[in-house]
């Protein structure tokens, strides 16, 4: 019988490190330092005699912000899938982030809203604020720590192949060219990877590139935060609007203490709304936001606000390639990067690596493509992708009067029962928040008891009633 979705996602989140003692693999390459691939380069240490990380940026373990990593000035929230996840593999992380300032938030200090309504308690998950070059550092210092990976600051270039498998990596350190020879590689080079031309100009089959406009408008901006992380009656808070509510269209907002007593605060507007762009329009907003963000702003800016647009969501479909080549996969950004406000990406990359965990304990053909290992991280894409091109379609549709299908409809109006009853149901809340903190699959949400119980829940509310 085949596994249903829902078993493979909730096995994958549950993996643990390899309990292999004898490495099946010489010298394993990960293209891309960021956090796909320190994540990867931790599960192939299990795997690998050693492994070497290939990254173009100088990468240090400061926390600095890089050329190759654009979007890391903004909000970055890690799910507790993607924290539970690194917590596994690298045990002790998330006490060390605390120990050097990151906040992590208690259930009670965390405050969801939509369209202005706080979400009912749900769940018992903390969240931990930090900036992404805080994260990323952390994480680089855990895994070069590991005895048998290193990092090589260079340019990848290209692969060699023997017997349809890849057999070395080229790369340019910028005096002249190298070839680094390995006998797995993965590509971690994010949203921008040129892996796919490579393999095609190689005389393999290309991965087929989906993209869904998304149009979002990003602004972040720094606060010096005066009140103890302890003493925060919110230490970290999303909420979203729809249609976009205050000055300047504000579709999205968040607010987490993060680390050297800071707020990172972040305004998304769509389509041509940007709000935020300057600190005094920033602080503006936040006054008309939850008393947080308010609170959060009338701080000392500690920087400009940095902006980003990002046009489109991407995935890229390994499975079911005709002709690719063996000892090669790929993960994080470069395999699919999403509607950044639904904070999928670090964790994916955390599942990717739980992926590829699986695939090399299972005794794999290496010399045959990597089908089982992409099948396994086909299951994390779509259901990724469910949540945040699901999303994003509803709102396109909606803008462009676009007419759905009845049965697309119909799962619309299901799902925003759902997400209608999370604000009075603190059931609800849990399994909603499960699916989108990334703990199970977004088909646990398609149960017609849940459904019954969020309709009840909604005409209760309406009628001014108590939920059961
Ligand atoms: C605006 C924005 C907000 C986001 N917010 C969140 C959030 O709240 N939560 C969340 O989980 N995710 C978020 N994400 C997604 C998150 O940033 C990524 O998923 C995460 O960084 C993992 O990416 P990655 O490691 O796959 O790739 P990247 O972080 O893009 O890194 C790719 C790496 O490859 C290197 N590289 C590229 N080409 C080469 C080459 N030829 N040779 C050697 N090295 C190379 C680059 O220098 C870089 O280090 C957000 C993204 C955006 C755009």
């Amino acid at each position: 019988m085949t596994e249903s979705p829902i078993s493979v996602f909730e096995r994958l989140v549950d993996a643990g490190p390899s309990t292999a003692t004898r490495p099946t693999l010489d010298t394993a390459c990960v293209l891309g330092g960021s956090i796909a691939g320190l994540l990867a380069a931790r599960v192939l240490a299990d795997h690998a005699r050693r492994v070497v990380i290939v990254e173009r940026d100088e990468v240090g373990t400061e926390g600095r912000s890089r050329a190759g990593v654009p979007q890391d000035q903004q909000v970055h929230s890690l799910l507790p899938a993607g924290r539970l996840w690194i917590e596994r593999w690298l045990p002790g992380f998330t006490q060390e982030a605390q120990d050097l300032g990151a906040v992590l938030a208690s259930p009670e200090q965390a405050l969801t809203c939509f369209d202005g309504h706080p979400q009912a308690p749900g769940g018992a998950h903390a969240l931990l604020g930090a900036s992404r070059p805080f994260l990323e550092s952390r994480l680089r210092a855990r895994v070069l720590a590991l005895s048998n990976v290193s990092t090589v600051r260079s340019r990848a270039t290209g692969l060699l192949y023997r017997n349809d498998a890849v057999s070395a990596v080229r790369h340019t350190t910028g005096h002249g060219e190298e070839v680094l020879e390995t006998d797995f590689v993965v590509d971690a080079m994010g949203r921008s990877s040129r892996l796919s031309e490579w393999v095609h100009s190689d005389g393999y089959d290309k991965p087929r590139l989906e993209r869904l406009p998304s149009g979002i408008n990003y602004a972040s901006a720094l606060f010096e935060r005066s009140t103890q992380a302890e003493d925060l009656p919110v230490a970290c808070s999303l909420v979203v609007y729809s249609p976009p509510y205050p000055a300047g269209g504000t579709g999205v907002a968040a607010v987490n203490a993060i680390e050297d007593d800071k707020w990172l605060a972040l305004l998304v507007g769509f389509g041509e709304d940007r709000p935020g762009a300057s600190v005094e329009d920033f602080r503006a907003v936040c006054e008309e936001l939850p008393p947080i963000y308010r609170e959060a702003a009338r701080g000392a800016s500690a920087r400009e606000v940095v902006t980003y647009r990002q046009a489109d969501s991407r995935r890229r479909g390994f499975t079911g390639l005709g002709r690719f080549p063996a000892r090669l996969v790929s993960v994080g950004d470069a395999v699919a990067s999403f509607n950044p406000v639904y904070g999928q990406g670090m964790s994916s990359a955390a599942l990717h690596a739980s992926c590829l965990s699986e695939f090399l304990q299972g005794d794999p053909q290496l010399d045959r493509q990597a089908g089982e290992f992409f099948q396994l991280q086909e299951v994390v894409v779509d259901a990724a992708w469910a949540v945040s091109a699901g999303g994003d379609a509803v709102r396109l549709d909606t803008e462009n009067g676009v007419e759905v299908p009845e049965e697309v409809r119909q799962q619309r109006w299901a799902l925003q029962q759902v997400i209608g009853a999370t604000v009075v149901d603190g059931s609800i809340a849990k399994a909603f928040n499960n699916v989108s903190f990334m703990l199970r699959h977004p088909l646990t949400l398609a149960d017609p008891l849940l459904l019954e119980r969020a309709v009840a829940a909604n005409q209760t509310a309406l009628t001014g009633g108590a939920t059961p």
